[in-house]
């Protein structure tokens, strides 16, 4: 075994460093905490090439006195926290005196301040933790941190940011958190030369939303203020009619930390039962606040998570407080459950091969050819799915299956063509036996029932449609461009990747603040959907997938996939719906595109067992 030694204070201080500084976005928090702390009303946060090459954070709050500027840079100097029972009664969000430390250590750092009411301000530059001399400087009241080559002197952890794309909006996603949980903090943000967010301040919850999230949401929503149990519910939830595609628009703060909670979640979307549609989700800024011996932050490293002691009575207060809201609203009548809006299903799950099959039929010889000319579709949708093999009758082939299909009102295009007489052994089709909850279809295969999730079905064939497209995607153009407010961080994601967007129907260009104006379409969209396709999409990359390029491209594949299939909860046509049976029947359709089964068995002997026949 070599010596033992202690580290010398440099690689001890790099190793600190590291626990403290993870990404750009985790300098930005401690940055602005500590300007928080120091009581400024505003702030302007900066940075370029995601952080990487440059973070300031300017503030106008109490300042530092020249004398202490080196002092702040040391390990453990804190002004917070004097003795050990302060610990137990923290009111500011930083106390370990450690940020400044393990940032100065890792990077080149600048500061300049002058405390309020004091003539003169001083200036001090730091390279990689080792300060330079504190020289009187000119500068208006307040503190401004410069941070430029973060990680310059720790390759290693160089290697393991991410692109900068990703970095600016994990900074951003970041400051849009303290930003809804300090309204009364101003708070510009400046990516590589551009405004991207400018809160106004001033303590309302509301203005701070809209600057955020976004004019549409900001619009579309209601005000939750009350109480049960001891705890305190109040921010904004969405009008029901106003339901995202996903939750990532659902942000919780319990007493003052923004956290992720199932249980707050589900306290949410309850009361939101009957009024949302399916598949949509209520989106939130929502401050819960109660007594702080009642929740456990501990639970969680990265403290995103809580523990609630009475967690019936948090579940509770927020499902009721809530629901209170929505109730209170003057409520639009209920609508009965959507259409598919788009209709021509046939057309858009095959546009293409609708064309050539069209084509080709006219040539083939026509075992499967329809006099009905109201079939033709989905003849040849069938055709172009199932390449008609004359194949020999099956010896164990007893059933002649013409004679199945009697009661089923949408009985497949199979009927014996006058030329064949033999027909071909493929099992019968299921037979369409309706439809439940406008979600799942019944079919029946003569012993066992198959329930289909039509959704998900259908984004399959969808998904695979659309991979195996070599072709240019076929696009509409808008009569009057969209334009589409989106939340900074969603915006951001989709500027990067204009491109993808391009290639996959989508004409959009940047309208700068947050705005993206459509002008063109893919054709299987429809134009009430682009807004959700788009936030889906911005979604999906946000979570990851921006990172790599193939990625992307499955996000937007299965953005596209979904968007572009009949919805659970949409009344549609049985016609359609008798496809979707073939389709998995035939067991190319198996799986949705996220892994789920589409399909469901109850066997005879089950439903027998049920009922104490077996
Ligand atoms: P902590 O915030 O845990 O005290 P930091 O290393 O973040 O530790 O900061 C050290 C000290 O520097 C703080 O306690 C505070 O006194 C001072 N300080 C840091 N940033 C600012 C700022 N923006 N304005 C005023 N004082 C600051
Ligand atoms: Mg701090």
């Amino acid at each position: 075994m070599p010596e033992i030694q202690q580290l010398p204070p440099h690689i001890a201080d790099l190793i600190a460093a590291g626990e403290v500084v993870e990404r750009p976005a985790s300098v930005v928090k401690e940055l602005v905490e500590n300007a928080i702390d120091a009581g400024a009303p505003a702030m302007v946060v900066e940075i370029q090439r995601g952080g990487m090459a440059l973070i300031r954070v300017t503030d106008n709050g109490c300042g530092i006195a020249p004398g202490e500027l080196p002092t702040a840079f040391l390990r453990h100097a804190t002004s917070k926290l004097r003795k050990a029972e302060d610990l137990s009664a923290i009111g500011t969000l930083g106390f370990r005196g450690e940020a400044l430390a393990a940032i100065s250590a890792v990077s080149r750092v600048d500061i300049l301040s002058r405390q309020r009411g004091a003539a003169d301000g001083a200036a001090l530059h730091l390279e990689g933790g080792v300060p330079g001399v504190t020289e009187p400087a000119g500068c208006p009241e307040g503190t401004t941190l410069v941070v430029r080559d973060l990680f310059y002197n720790t390759p290693a952890r160089l290697k393991f940011m991410k692109s900068d794309s990703a970095e600016a909006s994990a900074v951003a996603a970041m400051l849009q958190q303290i930003a809804l949980s300090h309204p009364e903090v101003s708070i510009q943000y400046i990516r590589d030369g551009r405004l991207e967010m400018h809160t106004p301040g001033g303590g309302k919850l509301l203005p701070a939303i809209y600057a955020v999230r976004g004019r549409d949401v900001a619009r579309s929503l209601v005000a939750v203020d009350g109480s049960g149990e001891g705890v305190t519910v109040r921010g904004f939830v969405t009008e029901p009619l106003a339901g995202r595609g996903t939750r990532a628009m659902q942000t919780f703060f319990c007493c003052g930390r923004m956290i992720r909670s199932q249980l707050l979640t589900a306290a949410v979307e309850e009361a939101y039962a009957n009024r949302q549609m399916t598949g949509k989700f209520p989106g939130c800024v929502l401050h819960i606040d109660l007594p702080l011996q009642q929740v456990d932050v501990n639970v969680h490293p990265a403290k995103t998570v809580v523990k609630f002691a009475e967690e019936r009575a948090v579940f509770s207060a927020v499902h009721h407080v809530v629901k209170d809201a929505l109730d209170a609203r003057a409520e639009p009548p209920v609508k009965a459950a959507p259409v598919n809006p788009e209709g021509g299903f046939f057309q858009k799950m095959d546009a293409k091969t609708f064309r050539e099959k069209a084509e080709k039929e006219e040539k083939a010889s026509k075992p499967y050819r329809q006099a009905d000319p109201d079939r033709k579709k989905i003849l040849i949708f069938h055709d172009a799915d199932r390449p008609v093999p004359a194949r020999a009758p099956a010896a164990d082939s007893e059933q002649p299956v013409t004679e199945e299909l009697q009661p089923d009102p949408f009985p497949p295009e199979n009927p014996p063509a006058p030329e064949q007489t033999v027909l071909p052994s493929a099992p019968a089709p299921w037979k369409y036996r309706g439809e439940l909850l406008h979600t799942y279809i019944v079919a029946e295969d003569g012993s066992d029932i198959w329930l289909i999730d039509k959704h998900a079905a259908h984004e399959r064939i969808n998904f695979d449609r659309l991979k195996a497209n070599a072709e240019p995607v076929m696009r509409q153009q808008l009569l009057r461009a969209a334009a589409v407010d989106l939340p900074q961080e969603q915006y951001a994601a989709l500027l990067e990747n204009l491109p993808l967007l391009d290639e996959f129907g989508f004409t959009a260009e940047d309208f700068g603040d947050g705005c993206l104006m459509i002008r063109a379409i893919p054709s299987d969209i429809d134009t009430g959907q682009i807004r959700e396709t788009l936030e889906m999409l911005a979604d999906k990359l946000l979570s990851g997938a921006a990172a790599d390029p193939n990625a992307a491209r499955d996000a937007m594949l299965h953005t596209m996939a979904c968007k572009s299939a009949i919805k659970g909860g949409w009344t549609s046509d049985p016609a359609e719906l008798r496809v979707l049976i073939d389709k998995v029947q035939s067991g190319e359709v198996a799986y949705c595109p996220h892994g789920r089964p589409v399909k469901v068995k109850i066997s005879k002997y089950e439903l027998e067992k049920m009922f104490k026949r077996a």
